[in-house]
């Protein structure tokens, strides 16, 4: 066997094969092009799943004849100044994107260099160059590429279905309108206009276009910086989870990532409020100096790799903590607006910050559960109770309205936020029983609760095997004392397959004791006093994350007067 230099149009294809995995990378290679090139206006025709036809068309600045000869050659790009690779300030860098997109398609580029009265136009089919020759075009440039993947018939087989193609490159269009919103980005196919965004005034209006207004009225903006690094965007509040991330968006300095830290630290910051498999809609920015991020770990650039990535996820973390616990309470509208079926979309009923209404009213933060009902509770953010429906919803009369408060989801918050606090204090707060309760269940339910031994006991309750079906417990935590303590073992049961999903500690941990609480707690179907329903109501005002219960669902929704008046018709 002797070693051999391959021909350049196979190195282009190995290229390809890594840079375009699919027709939605070539249109995002050549709408990153567009964007580096300064334009303003991009514009994109994707025909039978981007296999038959792939247009990009922007107002840039445009390539003369010699240019668009050399931007087909491997490795030519006007972009890098900086051959340390460390200061990288554009979307491409590689520079081979365009070869390696000429090498497995029928490939055309117009272009008119900014300036020039020019146009040109260069031709390659698979690999072979034709041009440049004049052509008309009034500014920038236009790049199709016609039968995708004829050179490459491996990679075609790969593919989803044309409908399925079309969702990844709406993704990418997605993805890089939320990053440039001073551009506007159209995309077509023959089927329909899938997005057609103008140059927005605002980051905040593009995110408002691509996410939807129910979005924006169900999520909260982040900000947060530290040192040389700031994360901003918007999420969503845990009650308006979905059950896929695809409603995720990151950019690490303008660029769409889709990046394992990064929904890592987004899953971290939610853990306390949404259970595995819910997944928050956001949009975050992260911002750096470019030296602290290398671009440069994969040729699709998706990925990134942090400097310091303990510092990064730390800062994302506690940007979305933050966000989150500094609402107070903004109830979810979607639940109200769907369930009124009248109300318009930009109804929305956040009521204040709780913990800036408290300090408005001069409310003491604690020990409010002792002196419930007071003359003046209608007052106090979430109102004074006034009745109980079913046994299972308090409705609360507000100063500007009324809410509904679930009262199981409600306490559960309660329990769970009192559970943790001690937690993190010193360790939860235990009873020992005078007498130790043995609890009969099955052998595999025995033997579940032994292998969580330690971890019950960190959440406050002691638990020992005996014999092969039986559990002798001890001490249970002193928030839970009167619970029934066998239906909270088969809690603890049930639950331990999701446990299972759960790694970290801290994490799991929190988890037990979500689970105790939504055992624990006032079950529906329990008749409750006025004087309990306030006492409650009082809780939840001094409650951390008391708009939903653990599972992510809302704990109240909030109607407004005017809300109200628009069902009846009255304004
Ligand atoms: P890279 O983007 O990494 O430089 P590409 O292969 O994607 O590599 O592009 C090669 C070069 O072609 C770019 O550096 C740029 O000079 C030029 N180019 C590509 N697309 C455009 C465009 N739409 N407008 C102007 N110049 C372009
Ligand atoms: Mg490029």
């Amino acid at each position: 066997m002797r070693i051999r230099k391959l021909p350049e149009g196979i190195i282009n294809r190995i290229a390809a094969g890594e840079v375009l995995e699919r027709p939605a990378s070539a249109v995002k290679e050549l709408v990153e092009n567009s964007i580096d090139a300064g334009s303003t206006q991009i514009d994109v025709a994707f025909r039978g799943g981007g296999k038959a036809l792939i247009r990009v068309t922007d107002n840039g600045m445009g390539m003369a004849p010699d240019e668009m000869v050399l931007a087909l050659e491997r490795h030519a790009t006007s972009k890098l100044s900086d051959d340390e690779l460390i200061n990288i300030t554009t979307l491409g860098f590689r520079g081979e994107a365009l070869p390696s997109i000429a090498s497995v398609s029928r490939f055309a580029i117009v272009s008119r260099a900014a300036g020039s009265p020019d146009a040109f136009a260069l031709l390659s089919e698979a690999g072979k160059i034709s041009g440049p020759t004049p052509a008309r075009l009034s500014q920038g440039t236009e790049i199709e590429i016609r039968d995708l993947f004829y050179a490459t018939p491996a990679r075609l087989k790969f593919l989803k279905t044309d409908k399925g193609e079309v969702a990844e490159v709406v993704d990418v269009m997605r993805r890089l309108a939320l990053a440039y919103p001073a551009i506007g980005f159209s995309l077509a196919t023959e089927e329909k206009q899938w997005l057609n965004v103008p140059p927005a005034e605002t980051p905040k209006a593009r995110v408002a276009h691509i996410m939807g207004q129910e979005f924006m009225a169900n999520s909260l903006a982040v900000q947060h910086a530290n040192d040389d690094m700031r994360v901003e965007g918007f999420i969503s509040l845990p009650t308006f989870a979905r059950g896929s991330s695809t409603m995720q968006f990151a950019f690490v300095n303008g660029r769409p990532v889709r990046d394992k830290l990064v929904s890592g630290a987004i899953r971290g910051a939610y853990a306390d409020v949404l259970p595995p498999g819910r997944f928050p809609s956001l949009v975050l920015f992260i911002d750096c100096a470019p030296t602290r991020v290398d671009v440069n770990v994969h040729p699709a650039k998706t990925e990134v790799r942090f400097r310091d990535s303990g510092f990064v996820r730390g800062l994302i973390i506690s940007a979305i903590r933050r966000a989150l616990a500094s609402t107070g309470i903004k109830p979810d509208t979607t639940k109200s607006v769907a369930a009124f079926a009248a109300f318009n979309a930009e109804a929305t009923h956040s009521l204040p910050s709780l913990r800036q209404a408290a300090f408005a009213m001069n409310m003491p933060l604690q020990g409010l559960a002792e002196n419930a009902v007071l003359p003046t509770a209608i007052d106090y953010p979430l109102g004074a109770a006034r009745a109980q429906l079913h046994d299972t919803y308090i409705v609360s009369q507000t100063a500007g309205g009324f809410i509904l408060v679930d009262q199981h989801a409600a306490h559960e918050r309660i329990v769970y936020e009192k559970l943790k606090r001690e937690r993190a204090a010193q360790g939860v707060v235990v009873q020992a029983l005078l007498v130790p309760q043995v609890v009969e269940l099955d052998a595999s339910s025995a033997a579940i609760i032994e292998s969580l031994r330690d971890e019950l006991a960190l959440a406050g309750l002691k638990v020992e095997s005996f014999g092969q079906t039986s559990i002798i417990v001890r001490e249970v935590p002193a928030a839970l004392s009167s619970a029934n303590i066998s239906n909270l073992l088969k809690a603890v049961v049930d639950d331990a397959n999701d446990l299972k999903t759960i790694a970290t500690v801290d994490v799991r941990l929190n988890h037990i004791l979500a689970t105790l609480a939504c055992h624990y707690s006032v079950r529906a179907g329990r008749t409750l006093r006025l004087d309990e329903m306030n006492a409650l109501l009082r809780e939840m005002e001094v409650t951390p994350n008391s708009g939903q219960c653990n599972h992510g669902r809302p704990t109240f929704i909030a109607l407004e007067m005017k809300d109200i008046e628009r069902l009846f018709g009255r304004s």
